[in-house]
């Protein structure tokens, strides 16, 4: 259709394109910018790096064959397709002209400049190294459909490779993981990993034993899920050490290559290696590069993660018209969660379609918070109410299923839940896929010697 007909984008005296509201992004938070402008009937575009909009909250269970990619990440365009107001563009914004009401962004290798009367940027947040970018290289990390199916396809080299070596201390490797970071991503991943052994790999071949597989969380502070606190977060160690999983606290990596990490305690400052062919990275977050971007252009300040310090109604710096929310900002301590994105999403688009008046601030209506563990292992609070253990993860589970998107995803991530935690399956270890590894690495045994031994 074209876009101009369909009223949602027009070309100016400059001949630029023009419209009313540019959303930049396509997750929780300019999703539901995108629903509540497109019931008013505003024009917008929707531009987005990524096709999809991602249920990050489900990645862990992609990364270890419970879901498939498509379950808990449909395309946004499908999602937004009926509404005749809606233009999504896959692009990636690159400039932002806040005295001029455009933004640039790039599509195919060309640049193309757009116009917008409001601009509600939620471009969210990836992983941050604290100083060691070199990390990256050689750690797994979870925050995309890529970043989910690369620890995927290692996890089964893993076990797939441990099956048929001969040699004792590659295997004792291949079957080690560490994770760092006890927040909620680490603690689901390491839960997974451990039941994943016990629950699958253990069953699927007949060498391998659920009690050599190892599974180290790391974690800097001196609690799991620290954000919980408190029994919760007791009660998140003991049921991960029930599981098998090693909790290292007050401990921090200082080191990590392709065959494990080194940590130095806190307290005593001994170090230790750990030898682990996989090393997951969930230990902490940086807002996406283009809040650095839209900072500059407003001359808003943010802070060390790089998320903007944007004003109490969601505007950045001294522009009424220019609304950013989600991760990528920082505002009042509000957690980097989704409830968080959504309802500053809501808030952004009522704001200029006129719903709210503009300066309102932006309230945080918080419904609780809730992280799982393993199977039936979940710990929940709403208000001042705590939930833990079974009630924690049906309560987890209706609330993902509530807000997956889509009817289909639903049904498919229920029945797939029922074949995976009451059954033994993993529908997503398939061995069609092409297992892989992050880098070429000479295997543990033509090291060093003094590397090669377990902590
Ligand atoms: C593994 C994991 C588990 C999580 N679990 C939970 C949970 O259980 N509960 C909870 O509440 N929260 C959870 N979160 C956090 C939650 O997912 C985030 O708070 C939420 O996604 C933030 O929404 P957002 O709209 O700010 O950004 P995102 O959802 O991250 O979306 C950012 C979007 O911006 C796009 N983008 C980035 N840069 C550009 C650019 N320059 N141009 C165009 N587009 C761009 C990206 O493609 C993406 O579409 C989890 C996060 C992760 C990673």
């Amino acid at each position: 259709m074209d876009r101009t007909a369909a009223g949602r984008a027009d070309i100016d005296a400059t001949g630029h394109e023009k419209t009313q509201v540019v959303i930049v992004g396509s997750g929780f938070g300019a999703l539901a910018a995108a629903k509540t402008l497109a019931k008013s009937k505003t024009p917008f575009v929707l531009i987005s790096a990524t096709t999809e909009h991602l249920f990050q909250p489900l990645l862990y269970q992609v990364a270890t064959g419970v879901l498939s990619a498509g379950e808990v990440a449909p395309p946004i365009r499908t999602i937004l397709q009926k509404y005749p107001n809606a233009d999504v563009r896959l692009g990636r914004v690159v400039e932002v002209n806040a005295e001029e009401n455009t933004v640039v962004y790039e599509a195919s290798g060309t640049r193309h400049t757009l116009g917008y009367r409001s601009l509600i940027a939620a471009t969210g947040a990836t992983q941050a190294y604290f100083g060691h970018d070199e990390f990256e290289k050689v750690t797994y990390k979870l925050k995309t459909v890529e970043d989910a199916e690369v620890l995927r396809k290692q996890i089964l080299r893993c076990f797939e490779e441990a099956h048929t070596t001969n040699d004792a201390l590659v295997r004792r490797n291949l079957l080690s993981f560490v994770v760092v970071g006890a927040g909620a991503t680490g603690v689901e991943l390491a839960g997974q990993i451990k039941e994943l052994a016990r629950r699958y790999f253990a069953k699927a071949i007949n060498n391998i034993s659920a009690d050599e597989v190892t599974v180290t969380m790391v974690e800097g502070a001196g609690v799991a899920l620290p954000a919980f606190g408190g029994k919760l977060s007791e009660y998140t160690q003991a049921s991960l050490e029930k599981s098998g999983v090693e909790v290292v606290l007050n401990t921090m990596v200082t080191a990590i290559d392709e065959h494990g990490v080194t940590v130095s305690s806190a307290k005593t400052k001994e170090e230790k290696r750990i030898d682990a062919e996989t090393v997951i990275w969930s230990a902490g977050v940086r807002a996406n590069d283009f809040a650095a971007v839209l900072g500059e252009a407003t001359g808003c300040e943010s802070d060390r993660a790089g998320r903007l310090l944007i004003n109490p109604d969601l505007t950045v710096g001294g522009f009424a018209n220019v609304f950013a929310i989600g991760d990528m900002t920082s505002l009042n301590g509000l957690p980097g969660q989704s409830p968080v994105a959504m309802q500053g999403g809501r808030h952004a688009a009522k704001t200029v379609n006129g719903k709210v008046k503009a300066g309102t601030p932006f309230k945080y209506f918080d419904k609780g918070s809730m992280s799982i563990i393993s199977r039936f292992s979940a710990v929940c609070r709403v208000r001042k109410v705590e939930f833990k253990g079974t009630i924690a993860w049906f309560m987890w589970l209706a609330v993902h299923v509530m807000y997956l998107v889509g009817f289909r995803n639903r049904y498919v991530a229920v029945m797939s839940w029922f074949g995976s935690f009451i059954g033994h399956r993993r529908p997503h270890f398939h061995y069609a896929q092409e297992p892989m590894k992050i880098e070429a690495a000479p295997p543990v045994t033509e090291r060093e010697p003094e590397l090669a031994h377990s902590a």
